[in-house]
């Protein structure tokens, strides 16, 4: 291996009063994040800290202007979820941050702009932590919208900080908070003007070293229930059992979850989603949103009829298509009963309700659709059928809307080549009840045109419909 010299991830300064502070500020890029390097220059840093007598205390900060620390390297974190590496990097980081959390000086976190995810977990292993009031901070734990859990030490620390109920709430949103939100739930322990920041962080070192007492133990948070992301239910067992578990205990748990969620399809494509998010909201795509108003539904099983149901209260007329008279008649009594429930629960007027109704079209004729922008098909589980229901599709179908599938388990390519139109197809994987769960998958075949999949994308987020929560953050968890 050649060694190469690299400007360091991480500066270390040490004044004339004996406090060391270590400020994040990753070379030639305007955001900190943790891969593989930035952490081995925390542990050389930390290697010299704790053989040195004379210091009081250290700080962690960024230079950054508006990113404390953005999270995990996800680009890196993907690969070694697919290649079964992402047990050996999360373990080197606890181990890291257990370092930087065993010192005997007392350790504080200056923290101004985005802090989420890994960026959050550094602070948790300080004693203290201090944010300013900028807009630009934002802090949390995201982790679980993307189908891992927080894993370096998040989920063992936070509710020994703060107890089992505010760490489950934190933890299993996934949401990003500002810094008066933060200091109100515990995140934080003062908020300050930036330019008082690093004055306030030197403070609060002489406070000492911080006693954390045990967890409390009991939860009246219940254990969630979000049908295809498994992140929430692993991330809520970790707290709930953080009464009776040491923080090794944990901390091995936090080690099993996320190498165990990594490797699945699930997460890996809720991360893939975020990527593709990303690129949208800044707008490094082309494409220019586009208003779904017409769509079409093949299939009117369980999935079928959720989907139709589910477009027509968004305002979007909807071709529902089944061969099956009988299947339509079921289909059609699911959707009444879907509206029915929501304006039950109050959260759709009787006007609404039928108005959406209304939008629904449904036939056991094939032919032309013309106005229409997406087809999603829903048909039964057989490569057969659907093979012939794509076939048929792209002759029916205008020349550039999305067809796309919402198989479970048929790899998208198979249906795309029968098209003759393969950049057209994607898969759209929505869960059951369509009407409650959040999450669609975005599954790009080997043939799916960039602009496809951006459309596709766009559409799903417009309409609320999102990979639990992804597109809605801007930064990278750890
Ligand atoms: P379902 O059996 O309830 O419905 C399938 C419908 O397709 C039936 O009404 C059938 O008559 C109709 N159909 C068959 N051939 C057709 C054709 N040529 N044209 C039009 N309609 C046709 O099945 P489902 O549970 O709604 O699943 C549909 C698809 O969604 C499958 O691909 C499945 O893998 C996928 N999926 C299911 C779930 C789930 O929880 N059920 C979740 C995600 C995805």
């Amino acid at each position: 291996m050649t060694a190469t010299v690299t400007a360091p991830m991480i500066r270390r300064e040490i004044g004339n009063d004996g406090i060391c502070v270590l400020t994040f500020d990753r070379p030639d890029s305007g955001a900190n994040i943790f891969d593989a390097p930035t952490m081995r220059n925390l542990s050389d840093h930390l290697d010299t800290i704790e053989k040195d007598p004379s210091l009081r205390g250290v700080i962690v900060t960024s230079a950054k202007k508006s990113i404390f620390i953005a999270g995990a390297d996800l680009k890196t974190l993907l690969k070694q979820a697919q290649t079964g590496e992402l047990r050996a990097f999360i373990a080197e980081g606890q181990k890291v941050f257990n370092r930087l959390a065993a010192l005997q000086v007392p350790t504080v976190a200056a923290i101004h702009g985005a802090c989420a995810g890994g960026g959050y977990e550094i602070t948790l292993a300080c004693d203290y932590r201090v944010a300013s009031n900028d807009p630009a901070t934002k802090i949390g734990l995201p982790e679980t919208t993307l189908g891992l859990v927080p894993a370096w030490g998040g989920a063992t620390r936070l509710p020994r900080l703060l107890g089992a109920d505010i760490a489950a709430e934190v933890i299993l949103k996934g949401k990003l908070y500002g810094a008066e939100q933060a200091l109100k739930l515990g995140l934080v322990d003062e908020v300050i003007a930036r330019e008082q920041l690093l004055e306030a962080a030197r403070k609060k070192l002489d406070g000492g070293k911080r006693k954390i007492s045990a967890p409390k133990s009991g939860m009246t948070v219940v254990p969630p229930t979000t049908g295809g992301n498994a992140a929430p239910g692993r991330a809520y067992e970790i707290i709930r059992r953080s009464g009776d578990s040491s923080i090794d205990e944990s901390l091995a748990m936090e080690v099993d979850a996320i190498s165990e969620l990594g490797a699945t399809d699930a997460t890996q494509n809720l991360i893939r989603n975020f990527f593709l998010a990303e690129k949208y909201r800044k707008g490094s795509s082309k494409i220019a949103p586009e208003k779904v108003a017409h769509a079409a539904v093949i299939g009117a099983g369980i999935m079928g009829s959720g989907i139709a149901q589910w477009l027509s209260s968004r305002g979007v007329s909807v071709i529902l298509r089944d061969i099956d008279s009988e299947a339509i008649d079921r289909g059609l009594a699911n959707i009444e009963k879907t509206y029915a429930d929501a304006v039950k629960r109050g959260l759709l007027s009787v006007d609404k309700a039928q108005e959406g109704r209304a939008r629904i079209v449904a036939s056991t004729q094939p032919g032309m659709m013309r106005a229409v922008q997406i087809v999603i098909e829903a048909a039964s589980e057989k490569l057969e059928i659907k093979k012939k229901i794509f076939l048929d599709l792209a002759a029916e179908t205008p020349p550039k809307a999305i067809l796309a599938t919402n198989t479970s388990a048929l790899p998208i390519d198979d249906l795309a080549t029968t098209t003759g139109v393969p950049e057209r197809v994607i898969g759209l994987h929505f869960f059951n009840p369509v009407s409650r769960m959040k999450l669609i998958e975005v599954v790009v075949g080997r043939q799916t045109s960039d602009e496809t999949r951006d459309r596709a994308v766009a559409f799903r987020a417009a309409d609320r419909k999102t990979a639990g929560g992804g597109a809605r953050f801007s930064g990278f968890p750890g």
